[in-house]
């Protein structure tokens, strides 16, 4: 799809295209002055703080944030209980909250006053969100932040909201057909069952519909979803990445290939098991920390795993770049100290369709880990000797550590097998 003409490329240019080092400047300022902030009015913060025997003048420089504790969701979950209803992690009085939210956990977190936070925004603009648009917000507005926060968001860039909440396929399309709809927003599921309402309807998407641009976020976009959707909706799909609970992390730019990182937040890929960072590149953990005065997350880690690309964008948004999201912390397993997940046994597995099943078991010799890859095969009539090295190669190439190859027979590895399984005993 073609940009609009005449539209300027960025919402902020002079944010967006920020030299490295002045964006370095402007994260550091604000993350001194948020955590000052937190420290002062953050009951939980501030014990967070003093049990890591940190003060906030220790935090100079974005490289000080290794010194401060990680926070994750089970810790805002306890901390609501000890101290209800927010956990001391608010950071103003209640008469200074426009809305309180409440998200599964049960989890209860406010809003600021004024939603003033861009990275929505940012990414709503470069999804081709313009001033005069009239976009349907199919995010739930029942109790959970995302849908408001969309809804602020579209008030930035001088959009008109259709407040459409899930649901009503049919009744949906008649709104986008009456009131012209041109932008619409929500989880690519539901976007793909519009679309395909559309369809059954025998709607004609660039006769029928007014749309100019969608943007998806909550759930993962495959590239084959995205590619059947902007087909079938006869407009570009562009997603961007956040939490409730930190907003907007990243965002993709028309040219795509990751998503630029948002310029009010600092995000961070880190080790999830010590919290140190990790090497430009390598996957971890994403860590954020952003500037929200009423509820302010410093070092939240999402259990997502990414890494930065390294790209330099042709875009002209300077801000770093992280790669697509590659599954949740929970599935990954640390092997001669790299993280292996299994989206990328998959990956090497599915170069060699003579593989029916496998399972890749992790066990410990001397001081040593051992990778073994359990093969079953299509067919045993294969050269194994000639699959055993192939396979080998993939393995090192992808994962970057050495792993070996066990054919097994058919039926030896369980239907409902864990495709990881870490066998290694640490406790002797
Ligand atoms: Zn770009």
């Amino acid at each position: 799809m073609v940009p609009r003409k005449k539209s300027p490329d960025y919402f902020d240019r002079s944010l967006e295209t920020m030299p490295k080092g002045k964006r370095i400047e402007t994260l550091t300022r604000k993350l001194r002055e948020i955590v000052a902030h937190a420290y002062k009015h953050s009951i939980s913060f501030q014990r967070k703080m003093k049990e890591a025997g940190c003060v906030p003048e220790d935090i100079q420089s974005i490289h000080d944030l290794e010194k401060l504790p990680i926070t994750r969701r089970e810790d805002l979950i306890e901390s609501q209980k000890q101290l209800p209803p927010f956990g001391g992690f608010e950071a103003v009085k209640t008469g200074r909250m426009r809305r309180i939210y409440v998200s599964p956990g049960p989890i209860y977190e406010p809003g600021p006053w004024e939603y003033r936070e861009i990275g929505w925004t940012q990414g709503l603009f470069a999804a081709g969100f313009r001033k005069g648009d009239i976009v349907q917000n199919t995010f739930n507005y029942h109790m959970w932040p995302f849908a408001f926060i969309l809804d602020d968001s579209l008030k930035m860039i001088g959009c008109s909201v259709v407040p459409a909440g899930p649901g009503n396929s049919l009744v949906q399309l008649t709104i986008m057909r009456k009131l012209k709809v041109t932008g619409l927003v929500g989880t690519p599921s539901f976007l793909m069952t519009l679309a395909q309402r559309a369809e059954s309807e025998g709607l004609r998407p660039q006769k029928d519909l007014f749309l100019k641009a969608a943007f998806v976020s909550a759930e993962m976009l495959p590239e084959s979803m995205r590619s059947l959707l902007e087909s079938k909706l006869g407009v570009r799909v562009s997603q961007a990445y956040g939490t409730v609970t930190t907003g907007c992390l990243a965002y993709e730019c028309p040219k795509r290939g990751g998503m630029h990182l948002c310029d009010d937040v600092i995000v961070e890929i880190v080790d999830p098991d010590t919290g140190k960072k990790m090497a430009d590149g390598s996957t971890g953990e994403i860590v954020a920390t952003n500037f929200n005065k009423t509820y302010p997350m410093i070092r939240y880690a999402t259990g997502d795993l990414s890494y930065f690309t390294g790209e330099v964008c042709a875009c002209g948004r300077t801000a770093p770049k992280l790669g697509r999201i590659l599954g949740r912390t929970d599935q990954v397993t640390k092997v001669k100290g790299t993280f292996i997940h299994p989206w990328q046994t998959d990956e090497i597995i599915s170069k060699f369709p003579e593989v029916e099943k496998y399972q890749v078991v992790i066990t410990r010799q001397g001081h040593m880990d051992q990778m073994t890859f359990k093969v079953e095969l299509r067919d045993s009539s294969v050269n194994k000797d000639i699959l055993r090295a192939k396979l080998q190669r993939a393995i090192k190439e992808i994962l970057n550590v050495r792993g070996e190859v066990d054919f097994v027979v058919r039926g030896a590895i369980y239907e409902r097998h864990k495709k990881i399984d870490d066998q290694r005993k640490w406790d002797n």
